[in-house]
């Protein structure tokens, strides 16, 4: 569906009043909450009723976003989430495009009966009808489609809250403007949301400087003591077990960002980190120029996401899974060492 079709459709959808749930993935992160946040306040302000809601909780460095208190979070509040999906008129699926990454609430997804709208940014949709989409793999970040559906409906209805919550997202999934900028109105539409935002300097602190003890120190451990560089293969591995989290009294959040370090180092292409979590492996895979993770993840780990930035899982032991990725390093040898 092209843009200007995808504003036609939701402008009959949001003429009237209705119920509306905006849902984002599993494990969310800043452009999950940012966007899925920024779109509710703006269809708040259309005078719909709006709830947001996520499999699991956050990171604790997103808990100050503007109306981040008032998510509601599946696996907390089974019941009155349960509740308000079969109340709505209307789901909004925001940041993932496959049913899997909706955590507990995909079989609820699938049986609901009512209109779905799609916003994303991630590659190879795996879903079921929607009444309208707009999926875009060459923009940052779901926060700026958000952004630019807003914009398209009225500069007027970007406040301080939208904006701040936007800019959280553009910021995070672009790594503070390193990654994943595919055309200069990235920039032009932060120019406009750091007009109505929060100080961007403040945003950004908030972010970022928010590390406990713990977690940069967990930091240290993983790249001294755990980093497993691979020359053949222009690849580093960091792998965390459950014990070595716990040793940092691991929160949620904590190894965000860990995976980008390695990409720092000129000779290598892809990084990969690998924890252990409640039952299951979790990879986060990170690359630079054309090498695609994406086709990893999706090949080998039950995943996806982006060329550059992608993730999946296996239910196995740590050493399975460590296995497994060295063995599948082979058949990308070639790819991995081309400049
Ligand atoms: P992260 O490594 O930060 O968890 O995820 C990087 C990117 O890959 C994100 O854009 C995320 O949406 C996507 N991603 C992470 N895990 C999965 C997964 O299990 N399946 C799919 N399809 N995408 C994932
Ligand atoms: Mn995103």
């Amino acid at each position: 569906m092209q843009k200007e079709e995808f504003f036609h459709a939701l402008n009959t959808v949001i003429q009237s009043p209705k119920r509306i749930t905006v849902l984002t993935h599993v494990n969310p992160d800043g452009d999950a909450i940012g966007s899925s946040l920024a779109f509710s306040q703006f269809l708040q302000k259309l005078g719909h009723q709006v709830e947001v809601m996520v499999s699991n909780d956050f990171p604790g460095f997103l808990a100050w976003m503007p109306d981040a208190c008032k998510i509601h979070i599946y696996d907390k509040e089974a019941e009155l989430c349960d509740q308000i999906l079969d109340a709505s008129d209307v789901l909004a699926i925001l940041d993932f495009n496959h049913l899997s990454r909706a955590g507990l609430i995909q079989d609820k997804i699938k049986s609901l009966n009512v209109n779905k709208i799609l916003i994303d940014h991630h590659r190879d949709t795996d879903f079921g009808e929607f009444y309208c989409s707009l999926s875009d793999t060459q923009v940052s970040s779901t926060a700026e489609l958000v952004a630019e559906t807003i914009l398209h409906f009225g500069e007027h209805y970007v406040d301080e809250a939208i904006a701040t919550n936007i800019l959280v997202g553009i910021v995070t999934d672009t790594g503070s403007f390193s990654h994943s900028i595919f055309h200069p109105e990235t920039f032009s539409i932060c120019a406009k949301m750091i007009e109505k935002s929060m100080p961007y300097n403040q945003i950004h602190r908030l972010v970022y400087d928010t590390f406990s003890e713990n977690r940069l120190r967990l930091l240290g451990f993983s790249i001294s003591n755990k980093m497993e560089v691979l020359d053949e293969y222009a690849t580093a591995i960091i792998s965390l077990t459950k014990e070595e989290l716990a040793g940092f009294d691991y929160q949620v959040g904590d190894t965000e960002g860990i995976v980008n370090y390695p990409l720092s180092m000129k000779k290598i292409r892809m990084s990969v980190l690998v924890t252990e979590r409640q039952g299951v492996i979790r990879f986060s895979f990170r690359s630079k120029g054309d090498f695609s993770v994406h086709e990893v993840a999706q090949k080998h780990f039950n995943g996806g996401g982006h060329t550059n930035a992608a993730g999946g899982t296996l239910t196995c032991s740590m050493e399975d899974a460590m296995e497994k990725l060295h063995q599948i390093l082979p058949e990308y040898k070639e790819l991995l060492n081309q400049e």
